[in-house]
C-alpha cells in the first residue's frame, strides 16, 4: 500500500524522522487555518500518490495567508498525471542549503536491503541514475545485521553528502533504515532530504510503500486504509474473496492455479492480444466461484470478451462445466466467452456443455486455440 507524503510523514514522525510542522486541509479555509498554525512561511502541497508534484504547479511557497488562499484554491481539484488533488499537506516552508536524496529497498536478488543516497536530490532520481550514475552511493545491508551509526557515517562520506550534514545524515539514515524493517516498509524514500542554512537536516518529503503482508501485525495501518486509492474492480474482488489483478488489456481471463493464470495471459500476449485481468480461481472451483468471478469480470468495461481456462487435476472438469451453466444463469455476462477445459473429466465436462454451446459460449479444444479465439472475439490487437 502506497501512502500519501502527508501519511509517510507521520509515519517518518513515529520513528524520529525529522519533518517539518505542518497538517492537512481539504478546503482553503483549512489551508488558511494551518497555514496560521505551522507559521509562514508555508508550502502547500497536494496530496496525490504520483511524482513530480512541483515540475506540475502542485507544491508552492506562500508567504502570507492570501497567497495560501490563492495556491489552495488553484491546487484542490487539480489534476496530476490523472491524479485529482483532493487533499493538501500545509507545513512550515524551509530554507534550503542543499538538496539530497536518501532510500531504502529491497534488493531482491542480493537477498539484501538495499540503501540509496545522493548529494544530487531534489531531482528525480532515475534521472541521476541514467546521468550520473556514480552520484548514488549504495549500500547493501544484511538484514541479520541491521545498519550500524558506523556503518551509516561511512555511506555519507562515500555519498559525498557536505561536511555540516554528515553526522545528522547518519543518525537520520539509521531511523530511516529503523522505520524501513520494523515498520515494514516495501520504500521509504526521502527526496529531497535537506540540509538547511543554519545547519539541520531533515524529510522534505515522504515516498512511504508499506508491505501489506505485514498488514496483520500492524493494526494501526487500518488508518491507512481508508484513504488508499483502489483499482474499483480489486475491491469488488477482494470483497469476494477472489485472487484477481487488474490490468490494462481487454481479454478477461479466468484460471485455476497461478500458474495457469500466468501462463494465459503470456498465451494471449502471444496471441497479440492483451488481459484485462489476472485471476485464479483456486482448485475445486465450483458455480459460487465461477460467478463471482464471472461478474467481477463482467462489471469491467474494458473487456470484450472473456477466456476461462480450466485444467483439471483435483478440480473435476464436471463440476466446472456445471459451475459456469450455474453461473450463466445467475449472471447476465456481456462479453462472449471461450472455454478451454481440459484434464480430470473433460470429456463428461464437454458432454454437460455440449447443448449449451454458441457464439457467446464458444468452446475450444486447447489453450492456444481458446486463447486466439478470444483474442480475435476481443477486436484482436488490443
Ligand atoms: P515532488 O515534486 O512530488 O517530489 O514534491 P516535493 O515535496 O519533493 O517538492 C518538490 C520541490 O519543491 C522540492 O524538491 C523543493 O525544491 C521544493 N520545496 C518543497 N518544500 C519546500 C520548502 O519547504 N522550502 C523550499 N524552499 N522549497 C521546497
Ligand atoms: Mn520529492
Amino acid at each position: 500500500m502506497d501512502l500519501f507524503e502527508y501519511q509517510g510523514k507521520q509515519y517518518f514522525a513515529r520513528f524520529g524522522i525529522p519533518i517539518s510542522k505542518g497538517g492537512v486541509a481539504d478546503t482553503v479555509d483549512q489551508a488558511v487555518a494551518q497555514a496560521d498554525e505551522s507559521g509562514y512561511p508555508v508550502v502547500v502541497k497536494a496530496q496525490v500518490k504520483v511524482g513530480g508534484r512541483g515540475k506540475a504547479g502542485g507544491v508552492k511557497l506562500a508567504e502570507n495567508a492570501e497567497e495560501v488562499r490563492t495556491h489552495a484554491g488553484n491546487i484542490l481539484g487539480l489534476d496530476i498525471k490523472g491524479h485529482v488533488v483532493k487533499r493538501l499537506w500545509v507545513e512550515h516552508a524551509s530554507d534550503i542549503e542543499r538538496e539530497y536524496y536518501a532510500s531504502f529497498t529491497l534488493d531482491r536478488g542480493a537477498k539484501k536491503h538495499l540503501g540509496m543516497l545522493s548529494a544530487e536530490g531534489g531531482v528525480e532520481i532515475e534521472e541521476v541514475a541514467v546521468t550520473n550514475p556514480d552520484a548514488i552511493a549504495l549500500l547493501q545491508v544484511d538484514p541479520v545485521d541491521g545498519l550500524s551509526l558506523e556503518a551509516a557515517r561511512a555511506w555519507v562520506d562515500r555519498a559525498n553528502l557536505d561536511e555540516p550534514a554528515r553526522a545528522q545524515a547518519a543518525e537520520l539514515l539509521v531511523k530511516l533504515y529503523t522505520c524501513y524493517t520494523e515498520g515494514d516498509c516495501d520504500l521509504a524514500e526521502i527526496n529531497p532530504l535537506i540540509l538547511t542554512p543554519d545547519g539541520r537536516v531533515h524529510a522534505l518529503d515522504a515516498k512511504v510503500t508499506l508491505d501489506d503482508n505485514a498488514a496483520f501485525r500492524h493494526p494501526e495501518w487500518e488508518e491507512f486504509a481508508g484513504t488508499e486509492v483502489e483499482d474499483e474492480r480489486e475491491t469488488r474482488a477482494k470483497e469476494r474473496g477472489l485472487n484477481y489483478i487488474g490490468l490494462q488489456g481487454s481479454v478477461g481471463i479466468i484460471a485455476n492455479g497461478a500458474g495457469l493464470a500466468m501462463s494465459t495471459l503470456d498465451v494471449v500476449n502471444q496471441c497479440g492480444g492483451a488481459a484485462a485481468n489476472f485471476l485464479d480461481i483456486g482448485g475445486g472451483a465450483n458455480a459460487d466461484v465461477m460467478a463471482a468471478a464471472l461478474e467481477v469480470i463482467n462489471a469491467d468495461p474494458a473487456v470484450r470478451s472473456i477466456l476461462v481456462n480450466i485444467f483439471g487435476g483435483i478440480t473435476r472438469v464436471d463440476e466446472v462445466a456445471k459451475g459456469v451453466l450455474e453461473a450463466l444463469d445467475r449472471v447476465e455476462i456481456s462479453s462472449p466467452i471461450v472455454l478451454r477445459l481440459d484434464g480430470t473429466n473433460a470429456a463428461a465436462g464437454r458432454e454437460i456443455l455440449a447443448d449449451h454451446l454458441s457464439d457467446r459460449l464458444v468452446a475450444e479444444p486447447t489453450m492456444l486455440d481458446a486463447a486466439r479465439r478470444a483474442v480475435a472475439l476481443a477486436g484482436g490487437q488490443s
